[in-house]
């Protein structure tokens, strides 16, 4: 019987529920050209007009489209959404909903609030210095941001320009977005371009082909804040980088702010003018590095919250554990949680997390955080031989019954490590350790447990050999 019901007819439904529920401008972003595709038994697919789109839907608002659409077809249990690129180009799906029972004038477009057009729209408000989790590998970058933000208009710049560098999935992004949105929210007059490498090559091409390169050097002359992230991409495109390379040089003379990102050092970009890569390091530079655990722990806790979820410590412990070289895939696995919480999922679990990770990444072998924490040694060798090395005493003292206190310290150092890390009995370390009576070996332990709790200086020695053999 539900079935009778126009796909149309059904959409629309939702969509004038939504329409009192949610701004206009949340409207008109996310759900102007989404289109209910197609109902088949409990599930229905949404065709949305990019990915960005479909992500945000599925984040945000899968949980109220789904409870709108049980209201026309209660069978309904199931969304999904998918890219469909051909409603990017349609005029609007459900432009008059508001019209109904909201004021007539609908904004046109609701997030221009730079001049700059296109480029405006990529900046995605989600992205803050507020919510920029900040450890060692990334506290100079996101100190340099901040500044760059307060200082980006109408005052002097130490820093331009800004260059940002490291490895996929780190951060950059983020940060130039952050900044952007941090600089609009000060100045909100201020015209603020954010575009990609990839995004003002093809421009460059477009401008080209339609002999309009004078107009889009203008249009490029009126930023007030240049951002262009990923410029490794220009790497080859020596047309681009002449293009590159004259607004570098307006908006220098200008005295305007410049934010480049890149995934290597302005010196090692290939195939690159030398005088543009040197450009791009006259400012400051300052790299980023993959987070470390806590670190990775703490971006885990922000964006859960962040998207309303609640998880078991063990399964951030278990995420932070096999988020090992980027960290794109985060929000994306959490989304996923989410989504399966959303759609009448149990609490996640390991396991559940684990399979999502797997079909992510089919083969990356996963870590359960338990076997982390035994990290990367294997034996007592490995142990042996670090703790020799860290103390600058030789591997057969710590074997051998030498009393002297400058070698039976490290020697049941030795002990405690084996015990904690390698989980072996007192018996197993005496014998890794010539043979000596587990009662001996079960003080030695009692001891440097003691002196952890009271002794920072052991407390450090402990921390530092637990770090040189990878276990958190
Ligand atoms: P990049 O541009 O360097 O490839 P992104 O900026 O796209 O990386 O970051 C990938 C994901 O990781 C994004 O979801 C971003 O929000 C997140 N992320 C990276 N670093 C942090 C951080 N320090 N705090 C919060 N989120 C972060
Ligand atoms: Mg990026």
């Amino acid at each position: 019987m539900a079935m009778t019901l126009d796909k149309t007819e059904v959409w629309s439904q939702v969509l004038n529920n939504l329409s009192g529920k949610i701004s206009r401008m949340e409207f008109c972003t996310w759900f102007k050209k989404v289109h209910l595709k197609e109902i088949s038994g409990g599930a229905v697919l949404i065709g949305c007009p990019s990915e960005m789109n479909k992500n945000w839907l599925e984040n945000k608002y899968s949980t109220v489209i789904l409870s709108n659409l049980q209201k026309s077809l209660p069978e309904i249990n199931k969304i999904f959404f998918e890219v469909d690129l051909s409603l990017a180009d349609k005029a609007s799906q459900a432009p008059q909903v508001f019209t109904e029972n909201k004021p007539r004038k609908l904004p046109r477009q609701p997030e221009v609030r730079l001049e700059a057009g296109l480029e405006s729209r990529l900046i995605q408000p989600k992205f803050t210095l507020n919510n920029f989790v900040v450890g060692e590998e990334n506290r100079l970058a996101h100190a340099a941001c901040t500044a760059v933000a307060e200082t980006a208009i109408n005052e002097a710049k130490k820093y331009n320009p800004l260059y940002l560098y490291g490895g996929v999935g780190l951060g950059k992004t983020h940060l130039l977005q952050a900044t952007a949105n941090e600089i609009i929210r000060r100045q909100p007059e201020s015209v603020v371009i954010y575009t990609t490498a990839e995004r003002f090559t093809n421009e460059i091409v477009k401008a080209i082909r339609e002999k309009k390169t004078e107009e889009l050097r203008k249009k490029y002359r009126r930023a007030d804040v240049l951002l262009i992230d990923d410029v490794q991409f220009f790497s080859g495109k020596e047309q681009t980088q002449v293009e590159v390379f004259n607004t570098f040089n307006d908006l220098r003379d200008l005295e305007k702010q410049m934010i480049f990102s890149a995934d290597r050092p302005p010196a090692q970009l290939r195939d690159m003018m030398d005088r543009l890569s040197s450009r791009l390091g006259w400012g400051l530079i300052v790299d980023i590095q993959m987070p470390n655990y806590e670190t990775k722990l703490a971006i885990i806790q922000e964006k859960a919250q962040a998207q309303g979820l609640i998880l078991p410590h063990d399964v951030q412990e278990f995420i932070a554990t096999n988020t090992r070289k980027s960290l794109r895939e985060l929000e994306n696995i959490l989304n996923k949680v989410g989504a399966e919480l959303d759609l009448g999922g149990l609490s996640p679990t390991i396991q559940s997390v684990g399979k999502i990770f797997r079909k992510l990444n089919p083969e990356e072998d996963l870590i359960s955080a338990h076997d982390a924490s035994r990290g990367l040694a294997k034996s007592p060798d490995d142990i042996i031989t670090l703790t020799s090395d860290y103390f600058q005493v030789p591997a057969t003292d710590l074997l051998g019954n030498s009393r002297k206190q400058e070698i039976v310290f490290p020697r049941q150092v030795c002990w405690w490590l084996c015990k904690e890390v390698l989980k072996m009995s007192y018996e197993a370390i005496g014998e890794a350790f010539g043979g000596k009576n587990h009662t001996t070996i079960m003080h030695g332990i009692k001891k440097i447990k003691e002196l952890i709790r009271t002794d920072s200086a052991t407390a450090r020695h402990v921390h530092a050999l637990k770090k040189d053999l990878g276990v958190k």
